[in-house]
């Protein structure tokens, strides 16, 4: 604390996230979002599903919402759940090489990409940015990160999402458009990347609206599950 520095307003809190299987902490930079990497979700939102460059969008580290309900958003009236497996990175750089990017992730995880859906389509209309649609408070519940270490780097496996019961999404890893080296290859020619960094890789179809009260049971064969109220 001695050498922290001298700041004219109270120091921000960092956002930190649960590690499965080890009390420290994994300290959260910056939150990088892929749009349409299952073919399937991108023809249910009535898009080209052919491999088309990446795109990416960001949400705030301070969006991340670990073990709490998520708190219905204001502003929408058609939020929707879009499950996603979570890549957290250890190291970064720019212009990564696929052979290297495997190296930099520490861990995965499941989130969900909770989306004011009606707000994205007015904003998509008017050619405006998404932020208001995905970057709002509590956006994205995750799991805890779990060590590549200990899972190894899963290529394939069953991601899912249950709303109260009921099955709503139903995909595979391996059906992402661009897997995981790729995202990172590609986010990398456009921002430098760092310990840190967190990238939600993509929902498969099925999505839908929640309401208050909801129950959503999701998770990622072989990596994580998680599981939240709708308050
Ligand atoms: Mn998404």
């Amino acid at each position: 604390m001695s050498n922290s520095p001298e700041t004219v307003i109270p120091l921000p809190q960092p956002v930190l996230l649960p590690v499965d299987g080890n009390a420290a902490l994994f300290p959260v930079r910056r939150v990088y979002c892929v749009g349409r990497n299952y073919a399937d979700h991108a023809i249910e939102m009535g898009h080209d599903p052919n491999r088309e460059p990446p795109f990416f969008f960001q949400k705030n580290p301070q969006n991340l919402l670990v073990n709490e309900d998520f708190p219905y958003p204001p502003h929408s009236n058609d939020v929707h759940f879009e499950v996603e497996c979570i890549v957290a990175l250890k190291g970064g750089g720019k212009d990564i090489s696929l052979d290297a990017a495997q190296a930099l992730i520490y861990g995965y995880g499941v989130g969900i990409d909770f989306t004011r859906r009606d707000l994205q389509a007015q904003l998509k209309k008017q050619g405006r940015s998404w932020e208001a649609a995905k970057a709002f408070e509590h956006s994205a519940p995750v799991s805890a990160i779990v060590p590549a270490e200990r899972i190894g780097h899963p290529s394939s496996g069953r991601i899912y999402l249950d709303r109260n019961g009921t099955r709503a999404q139903d995909g595979d890893l391996s059906q992402m458009i661009w897997n995981v080296p790729e995202i990172i290859a590609e986010l990398s020619k456009l921002f430098e990347l760092a310990a840190g960094d967190i990238i939600m890789t993509g929902t498969p179809a099925g999505v839908g609206a929640v309401v208050s009260g909801d129950r959503i049971d999701c998770g990622i064969e072989g990596i994580a599950t998680l599981s939240l109220k709708v308050a």
